[in-house]
């Protein structure tokens, strides 16, 4: 199956691929209006414009680094997961869409991450030894919030970091739990051009082991900006084998590119051996 991933509602409706996820919420803070019959793209804790209004609510690490734009290796500003209003109001908003739903920036925003002084409390007040255990908890039991809430579709984006044990490490998701309340993962191998490509080969055959024996889908998501269409189809064919849906971010530039790469890939199966 093939899909893209766009902010353009022309775009979205434009039929490329098998589907459109359509953004609804951004990383910056901005939000935009579902579009029906597309699956609504939402940031969950990156919201820099919230960060930015009030500093207090970023995820922070033991160090007192918050999360935001400036911190290094941090792109956007990410809230902490365990602040109430933000969480109830983040549910309140995805329980108004309808149809399918993608969850963006799941997950605390670093290994070290959060240290603030309700995360502490909250931790020492659990069940549990281990802070990466607890953080995991913290997020499943967002993800099962959300499940209720989703009439259709509910899939999860990744960090593409397949390694055994590190998604935990870096953002306490851990799929065998979280697939119990999703319909499937996405994990976005965005660079673009692919001036080489082995290593979202690799990283695909990682998650589609990792996710072995869980009833979830994989979508793998890639970038159609400054490539051609034949170059295009050739990433697709080295991840296709370990996915069940590949997700193409689009900007309207790139739409023929991507259409293309589309059409090509779609002849090759419908041609006979
Ligand atoms: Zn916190």
């Amino acid at each position: 199956m093939y899909a893209i991933l766009t902010d353009d509602s022309e775009l979205a409706r434009a039929e490329i691929g098998d589907r459109s996820y359509y953004f609804t919420e951004f990383v910056d803070g901005r939000r935009q209006e579902p579009l029906e019959g597309t699956v609504s793209s939402v940031a969950c804790w990156g919201d820099t414009a919230a960060v930015r209004d009030e500093p207090e609510r970023a995820a922070v690490d033991a160090d007192g680094t918050r999360a935001t734009p400036d911190a290094e290796g941090h792109h956007w500003g990410t809230v902490c997961p365990t602040d109430p209003d933000y969480r109830e109001g983040l549910l309140e908003r995805i329980g108004r869409l309808e149809g399918d739903v993608r969850l963006t920036t799941l997950g605390f925003p670093g290994a070290g991450f959060c240290r603030c002084e309700r995360c502490n409390r909250r931790f020492e007040g659990s069940e549990h030894d281990e802070r990466d255990a607890w953080r995991a908890d913290v997020l499943t039991a967002f993800v099962a919030a959300v499940a209720t809430r989703v009439d259709g579709e509910l899939t999860a984006t990744l960090y593409p970091d397949p390694y055994p044990g590190s998604l935990r490490e870096r953002a306490g998701l851990e799929p065998a739990g979280l697939a119990a309340h999703v319909d499937g993962f996405l994990v976005p191998l965005c660079d673009p051009g692919y001036g080489t490509s082995y290593w979202v080969e690799s990283l695909a055959r990682g998650f589609a082991r990792e996710l072995e024996g869980l009833e979830v889908s994989l979508s793998i998501q890639l970038s159609g900006a400054e490539i051609d269409p034949e170059r295009l189809a050739g990433v697709t064919r080295r991840v296709e084998p370990h996915a069940d849906e590949i997700v193409y971010g689009t900007y309207p530039d790139d739409a023929e590119t991507v259409r293309e790469a589309i059409e090509r890939l779609r002849e090759e199966k419908a041609a006979p051996a």
